[in-house]
């Protein structure tokens, strides 16, 4: 905590002075869990089975036959959508960094929400 923190935090009284020590401690603690997050990506991985070529292959016929599993992952970049075939293996580590990306975006969102109540306990923030 820097000195101008603390500069501040003494002008406040007992009860905003304990309620900010446990926003302080809250926010450590999502600072921790931030620490944690393993490589964030965006976009989704889909699954799909396919046709083949061969016209007289079951696949054609039979939708249990097609081949597959495909992993695509589709992700937007400078406003259009891009796309690449993964592996079994590759789609899994995809979807995990997936979701550490929406994990990372629900830390930042609490991040944002005990910081305002911290700054309205500061004053910073009137309302
Ligand atoms: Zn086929």
């Amino acid at each position: 905590m820097s000195t101008r923190d603390s500069d501040v935090i003494a002008t406040l009284d007992p009860r905003r002075q304990r309620l900010l020590e446990r926003y302080r401690k809250e926010y450590e603690e999502l600072k921790a869990e931030l620490a944690e997050i393993g490589y964030v990506v965006l976009g989704s991985v889909t699954e799909r089975r396919m046709t083949c070529s061969t016209s007289a292959c079951a696949c054609h016929v039979d939708p249990e036959a097609r081949h597959g599993p495909y992993y695509q992952w589709s992700w937007k970049e400078a406003g259009r959508t891009v796309s690449c075939y993964l592996d079994q293996d590759r789609a899994k580590l995809c979807r995990k960094w997936i979701a550490n990306s929406r994990r990372l975006e629900r830390i930042l969102k609490r991040m944002r929400g005990l910081s305002l109540r911290v700054a309205r306990l500061y004053e910073i923030a009137q309302k």
